[in-house]
């Protein structure tokens, strides 16, 4: 149901009237891919009034372009267990996973997926009729003694697409209330630190709509777009990332930024991991499969990070291919077609289209891309968003919660494995239904909100829609992304990261100069995209201070001047705030947490990454 009613007053900023529409719900969702939808579903389900705002379509969130599948020990095609996918997740996660929420993730997996399937999941299957399961990096049998294991549940290349029109499927039938095409702005947080609700924009009418709500979830997904060139779509700029950092709240482990191994060169979109898993394989100048080398025994299903510095490295040796020998080749033209039509038609089309690469004849060119984005919203296996607050970083934010690429559980740690983000969307999204229907009454009146409590972001609005300056937003942000890019990549040093922080806090600085033309609120994109750089360029600042301040290499941040993970002093969370006044960083800590869930199963002690 797409719903708009509400109380509607007025507000007046800088001597211009808004006019304010006011909801309340049990429950507010901020977004409509896979996290946000099967939050919403649970809610739904247990009774509450939940509402779910979007700033696209629901059916256009990123999740629609997950490709290669959702991880879960279903053991369809082999001998599998939750406790392999555990241990596996854990050593991919270099051990700044918290192995209560990965023994939580993946004792829940195979439930959460089987509940996708009979929601309507068309999964590709078997010969016998069971769910298809592919190989796919880091994943392995037997607590890494065993050989890859077959985990990764898949709808040929377009599992995003099933899952996220299922869900909303399901949304629909359980009766919630969609707010489709509505920015979120700010959150409501009271003089007590708790969460009251969420200001949004509607963006075909320009009407300001203030949701209070028992519970707010984030669901926004990554910020994958701080970066020139990144997979994810343009709509990824982290909103409720950004909006928990103007509440005052700490992102976790931003530093750790996911490199796909292959991506299009070029073109930036996705060749799914699962090519690789289907028995693709990578090459260099020479024809070499270099693999081999980097990763003896998994080869070309070692983890991303790995895979990502292999390539990069072979580039860098002189081992590149094309005319400029600044990418390598992935080959499946060995491949039997009839398989690569059934199993990956999705990227056999996007290589033509991108790349005019004919996937049965030919190579496709690739390149590691930005892709996914470990840091995030700290929060709990329940989904409640974490704070430290004087205490150890566990004191829960009450009445705000974090799902998805936007939440730091922490299961990816220092670098997720593939296919572990699809099943942390439906697992946790499903864990913050359960948790609001202990924590939030049905029903239940929600108290007034103060007068004043959407002024914050009515200002800044504001003061971003008459913004008068010189630099136009996309000079902005074309200088941010580019500065990210070169200087926060897949390897790093003490010196490129000092001057991008320098360079960073310069583009912060400079947004003050930005210049919006359109002073409409009438699908003013002018507008949306301001906004949505402001989200970003916080971020940036965050992730690439991050990256700078920890001295040691873990997953997926490799720092060349200090090449070895260093548990003695780095086994432990970075945690970043902004001061956006004044356009700085300040950085903190948390513990890892070294216990699991259960007694069912041990810490696992950290050792070498060897693969
Ligand atoms: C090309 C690609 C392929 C991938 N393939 C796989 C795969 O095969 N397996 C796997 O495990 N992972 C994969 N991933 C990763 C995974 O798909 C993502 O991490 C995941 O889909 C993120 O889901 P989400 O629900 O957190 O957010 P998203 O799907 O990104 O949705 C974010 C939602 O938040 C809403 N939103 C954002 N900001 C605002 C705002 N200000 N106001 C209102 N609403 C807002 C959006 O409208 C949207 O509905 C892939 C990622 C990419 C980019």
């Amino acid at each position: 149901m797409v719903a708009n009613g509400g109380a509607s007053t007025s507000a007046s900023i800088n001597g211009r009237a808004y006019e304010i529409v006011d909801h309340s719900f049990d429950v507010v969702v901020v977004g409509a891919g896979g996290a946000g939808l099967r939050a919403v579903v649970g809610c739904a389900k247990a009774g509450l009034r939940a509402a779910c705002v979007t700033k696209v379509f629901p059916t256009r969130s990123h999740t629609v372009a997950a490709q290669g599948g959702v991880a879960a020990a279903l053991g369809n095609m082999g001998p599998d267990d939750w406790k392999w996918h555990m241990y596996d997740t854990v050593k991919g996660s270099d051990w700044l996973g918290d192995q209560d929420a990965i023994e939580y993730l993946c004792r829940n997996a195979p439930e959460a997926v089987y509940e996708l399937e009979h929601w309507g999941v068309p999964f590709s299957r078997t010969a016998d009729g069971r769910i298809y399961q592919r190989p796919f990096g880091g994943m392995t049998t037997d607590f890494g003694k065993g050989p890859p294991a077959q985990r990764t549940c898949a709808a040929a290349d377009r599992t995003g697409h099933a899952m996220l029109h299922t869900l909303y499927g399901q949304a629909l039938k359980h009766d919630t209330e969609f707010f489709v095409e509505y920015f979120a702005l700010d959150l409501i947080m009271d003089s007590e630190g708790r969460c009251r609700g969420v200001v949004c924009l509607k963006l075909d009418d320009g009407t300001i709509h203030r949701f209070r709500a028992g519970l707010t979830v984030l669901a926004t997904g990554g910020y994958g777009r701080a970066y020139l060139s990144a997979t994810s779509a343009h709509t990824c700029t982290g909103d409720g990332n950004a909006m928990a950092l103007r509440a005052g709240l700490p992102l976790q482990d931003m530093e750790f930024v996911q490199f796909h191994p292959t991506g299009i060169y070029g073109a930036g979109c996705l060749i799914t991991e699962g090519a690789r898993g289907e028995g693709g394989y990578l090459t260099n100048s020479e024809g070499e499969r270099f693999m081999e080398r980097y990763a003896p025994s998994v080869k070309d299903l070692a983890p991303r990070d790995m895979v990502s510095r292999a390539i990069t490295m072979e580039v860098r040796e002189g081992r590149g291919v094309g005319k400029h020998r600044d990418h390598a080749f992935l080959h499946l033209e060995h491949l039997d077609p009839a398989i690569l039509h059934e199993r990956l038609p999705g990227i056999s089309e996007s290589a033509k289209i991108f790349a005019g690469v004919d996937v049965t004849r030919e190579p496709i060119p690739i390149i590691p891309t930005v892709h996914y984005n470990m840091g995030g919203i700290p929060t709990n296996y329940h989904g409640e968003v974490l704070t430290k607050k004087g205490g150890d970083g566990d004191a829960v934010v009450p009445g705000l919660m974090a799902i998805g690429e936007a939440a730091c559980v922490s299961v990816h740690g220092a670098n997720r494995l593939g296919s572990n983000s699809l099943i942390d969307l439906i697992v946790f999204g499903r864990a913050a239904g359960l948790r609001a229907a202990e924590v939030v009454k049905p029903g239940e009146t929600q108290p007034e909100l103060p007068a004043g409590s959407a002024d914050a972001a009515l200002s800044r609005l504001d003061r971003l829609r008459y913004a008068n300056g010189a630099t136009p937003t996309a000079a902005l942000r074309d200088k941010m992304q580019r500065a990210m890019q070169s200087h926060c990549a897949v390897y790093r040093t003490g010196e490129v990261l000092a001057e991008g922080v320098e360079q960073v806090k310069a583009v912060w600085r400079e947004s003050a100069d930005v210049k919006v033309t359109d002073r409409s609120l009438i699908w003013n994109s002018d507008l949306v995209e301001t906004l949505e750089f402001e989200n970003l360029i916080a971020q940036a600042a965050v992730t690439i201070v991050s990256a700078e301040n920890r001295k040691e290499s873990r997953g997926a941040h490799a720092r060349e001047d200090y090449p070895n993970r260093d548990d003695a002093n780095w086994m432990k969370h970075t945690l970043a705030t902004i001061d956006a006044e004044n356009k700085s960083v300040s950085i903190d800590y948390r513990g890892v947490h070294s216990f699991t869930m259960t007694d069912e199963v041990q810490y696992i002690e950290p050792k070498a990454r060897v693969y």
